[in-house]
């Protein structure tokens, strides 16, 4: 069985949770959001949300060591020994080559890095209509993909929110980051002949319709 070691690459609001909740679907795969591991932990008060609390409320990245050990934890395990789809992480090149560093150690690399693109007067324009499940992190926008019933998830009924770092000058902050830290990545992967880009600012249909094609091709060429 070819494995699909994915990553999903984009700034804030692109759509790449959006993505992740159909591509899991269609190939199976084990999906891990570090943000959304974080705000989990937060929420619990445990240690690791004691750390990344302070870090996320303003919108920056949570330190690198605290992050790099949940994520070798979760691609570790039984479940993601096929694949995985990894959102969030790797946030900047440190982080990548913690990621390169671990998957050598288990004897495997990755397949592909997505890049989902979206402009930033777009990507403002969805968090700050972004509203989450508070259950499962199930996403909708209050004009681009409403729920049926207004504060209440489709999926499993349970109340939907705004992230607090869904405000507008959080926004702005997480769009900086990004630029500095995490955009550099796309030309580490492209080097690498890895890189794979898609057009976020086209309906959400229409970008998976995109990535599954994509990952289907990949998982065709690996079995070969
Ligand atoms: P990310 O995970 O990249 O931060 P999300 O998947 O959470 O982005 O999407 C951000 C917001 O934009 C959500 O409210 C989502 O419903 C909406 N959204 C996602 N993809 C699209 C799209 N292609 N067109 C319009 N709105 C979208
Ligand atoms: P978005 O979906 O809008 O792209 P995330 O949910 O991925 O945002 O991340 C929310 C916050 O969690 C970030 O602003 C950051 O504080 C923290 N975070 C998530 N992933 C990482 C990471 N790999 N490294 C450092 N901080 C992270």
């Amino acid at each position: 069985m070819p494995q699909l070691n994915l990553i999903l690459l984009g700034p804030p609001g692109a759509g790449k949770g959006t993505q992740a909740e159909r591509l899991v679907d269609d190939f199976d795969l084990p999906y891990y959001a570090t943000g959304d591991i974080l705000r989990a932990a937060v929420k619990e008060e445990s240690e690791l949300g004691r750390k990344a609390n302070e870090y996320m409320d303003r919108g920056d990245l949570v330190p690198d060591e605290v992050i790099i050990e949940v994520v070798v934890d979760r691609i570790d395990q039984t479940e993601a020994e096929d694949g995985f789809l990894l959102d969030g992480f790797p946030r900047n090149v440190e982080q990548a080559e913690a990621l390169d560093g671990e998957l050598k150690r288990l004897g495997r690399e990755l397949t592909a890095a997505l890049l989902i693109e979206a402009a930033d007067d777009e990507v403002i324009r969805r968090l700050s209509g972004r509203r989450v499940c508070v259950k499962n992190s199930h996403l909708y926008h209050v004009d681009f993909d409403p729920p049926k019933r207004e504060g209440v998830c489709d999926q499993d009924g349970s109340k939907l929110i705004q992230r607090d770092d869904d405000h507008p000058d959080t926004v702005k902050h997480r769009l900086e980051v990004y630029r500095e830290q995490t955009s550099p990545l796309a030309d580490l992967y492209d080097a690498r002949g890895m890189l794979r880009r898609f057009d976020g600012a086209r309906p959400t249909t229409e970008v998976h319709d995109h990535i599954r094609a994509t990952l289907a091709v990949l998982r065709r060429e690996s079995e070969l």
